[in-house]
């Protein structure tokens, strides 16, 4: 069995590509669910007013429910709207709720409107700095505020990349925004990780992929990919991960790898990602 060492502080990841249906919320969720699996404390925050992540943990997130919007807006703390996942007793998750959709227009015009879920993350992590070992969140398919608060909160990004023909389209943009929050807001910015998802290892177009992400981004993309796999897809509708719903499946197993590929990233290689990225 793989030995997940628990990182030496928080390390947090936005799960972020600004295009939709390549795998974000998949990964955020399972990603999570595999480490909280080996034992690491993990929060995962969803903010996507789709509420994807929150369906997908089992967690309640209907309209008026509290919800990480109730972060935003000042009215509660992180720390009064997470809940357990029913799952995995180290996995807690905060939920985003329909209401979210609004937050974009409603911030707009206050002044420290881009770090209000850092605010919020900062007041967490000071309280109980061990609480957790990682925080994930779980971005919109957007450029907009609410993936802009994720990534002014964050240190990490992973993005998920579709094993698909049009797969780099849109990544050149995604990490010119990323480079903005990082020379703008956010100098502690890194992307850290790329991972190919619903790899098809039976077509030539899902190697010609991997091959060209790993190639322009050498030492980001994890070795590990995921398979397509119907039984990713359906783990939701039973407000399960992968790991949980089937965990001797490939998916689960591909997951895990994913994770423990994740946490095996030492510190040392993560502050030369960081380097080579600023001088770009
Ligand atoms: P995003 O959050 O980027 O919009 P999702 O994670 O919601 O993307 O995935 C988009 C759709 O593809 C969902 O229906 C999801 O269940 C499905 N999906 C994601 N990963 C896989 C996979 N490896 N195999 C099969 N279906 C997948
Ligand atoms: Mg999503």
């Amino acid at each position: 069995s793989l030995d997940f060492a628990k990182p030496s502080s928080t390390r947090l990841i936005a799960v972020a590509n600004q295009k939709g249906g390549v795998g974000k919320t998949t990964t955020a969720v399972n990603i999570a669910s595999a480490l909280a699996d080996h034992g690491l404390s993990i929060l995962l925050v969803d903010m996507d007013p789709q509420g994807n992540a929150s369906t997908a943990m089992g967690v309640q997130h209907a309209e008026g429910d509290k919800s990480v919007y109730d972060v935003l807006e000042g009215r509660l703390t992180l720390n009064q709207v997470r809940s357990r996942s029913e799952h995995f007793p180290t996995l807690d998750v905060v939920p985003a709720s329909i209401d979210l959709s609004g937050a974009e227009m409603e911030l707009a015009n206050l002044p420290d409107r881009n770090n209000l879920l850092n605010t919020a993350m900062h007041q967490l992590l000071s309280e109980s700095p061990t609480a957790y070992d990682y925080v994930i969140v779980d971005c919109a398919p957007s450029l907009g505020l609410l993936v802009l608060n994720a990534l002014c909160a964050v240190h990490e990004v992973l993005i998920p990349i579709q094993a698909e023909y049009y797969a780099l389209e849109g990544l050149g943009q995604l990490l010119h925004t990323i480079s903005l929050v990082q020379h703008n807001f956010n100098p502690s910015l890194t992307v850290s990780t790329m991972l190919i998802t619903m790899y098809d290892k039976r077509t030539l177009l899902s190697k010609e992929v991997f091959d060209e992400i790993q190639q322009h981004y050498n030492g980001i993309v994890l070795n590990t990919t995921i398979p397509r796999s119907v039984k990713i897809s359906e783990a939701p509708s039973f407000g399960q991960s992968i790991i949980t719903y089937d965990p001797h499946g490939a998916g689960a197993v591909a997951y895990g790898e994913a994770a423990y590929e994740v946490n095996s990233r030492s510190e040392s290689v993560l502050q030369q990602l960081s380097n080579n990225h600023q001088g770009n």
